[in-house]
């Protein structure tokens, strides 16, 4: 589905972005993947590695709040595979801290990675898929977007954000055959909520219609199907990968 495709996908060493980097090869495509460290890279590089040998793989690690260094990463990965087709702003932080003592520098930090990073690398993108009159640009949102929650502010208000960005930027770069959508995970089966105490995981999972949490293949899935000429029509959308949960 995405042969000849060249795709960046943020946050993909582990979790939703790991997912979607395997999906994206094993549909095709030459995938360059972005971690927080050359640690975490070398480590999902060598594990990308037991399971896919015929493909074009590369990982970095650009500090994604820094607009220098997500430019010269996109500069290089043109320079070495001819363009860029698809951008996949998945890297995320969560947290659930009470609002009477949220910190400044926390409200930061998240929103720095989870709204700053996705509009830095989808400007660094966009002239390369203006000049060759087309690209995708997915983010990775949530189901908080619709309902806010109870605890850690700026995670849900990150995530607001990033429904709003994806639909200005459909409007702005639609006449330029960008297409920009996002994709809003439900309870999914990652690092993100194995981290979540028990008392708290439990009851969730009763509540949501399916019975289950999620798992990033399922979430892959619907960055698969945006990302390939199956969704040509579509720009603008926020599609709930949830279960019709409503935590
Ligand atoms: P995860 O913690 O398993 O993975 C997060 C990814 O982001 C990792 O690849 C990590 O390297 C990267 N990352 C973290 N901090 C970074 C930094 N400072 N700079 C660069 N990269 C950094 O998380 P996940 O559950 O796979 O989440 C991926 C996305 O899905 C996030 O945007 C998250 O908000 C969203 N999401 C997750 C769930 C869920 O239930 N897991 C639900 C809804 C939305």
């Amino acid at each position: 589905m995405l042969s000849g495709k060249v795709a960046v996908v943020t946050g993909g060493t582990r979790g939703i972005g790991r997912a979607i980097v395997e999906t994206y090869l094993a549909n095709g495509a030459t995938v360059i993947f972005f971690g927080s460290r050359k640690e975490t890279v070398e480590e999902a590089m060598r594990l990308l590695k037991e399971h896919f040998f015929d493909v074009t793989l590369e990982g970095m690690y650009p500090n994604l709040s820094n607009e220098r260094e997500v430019e010269d990463a996109m500069a290089v990965i043109v320079k070495r595979y001819g363009k860029i087709d698809i951008l996949v702003n998945n890297a995320g932080i969560s947290d659930s801290h009470s609002f009477y003592d949220y910190e400044e520098t926390l409200f930061d930090r998240v929103m720095d990675l989870n709204v700053k990073a996705a509009y830095l690398c989808s400007k660094a993108v966009i002239p390369y898929m203006k000049e060759q009159g087309s690209g995708v640009i997915l983010n990775t949102s949530s189901m908080v977007s619709q309902y806010g929650q109870p605890a850690g502010v700026a995670y849900p208000t990150s995530k607001f954000a990033i429904n709003g960005m994806t639909k200005s930027l459909a409007r702005e770069l639609g006449p330029d055959q960008i297409r920009v959508n996002a994709v809003a995970p439900g309870v999914t089966n990652t690092d993100m909520v194995k981290a979540l105490p028990e008392q708290v995981i439990d009851p969730l999972i009763k509540s949501i219609p399916l019975r289950r949490i999620g798992e990033p293949q399922e979430v892959a899935n619907t960055f698969l199907f945006l990302a390939s000429d199956l969704a040509s029509y579509i720009t603008g959308a926020v599609i709930a990968v949830d279960g019709a949960a409503m935590c």
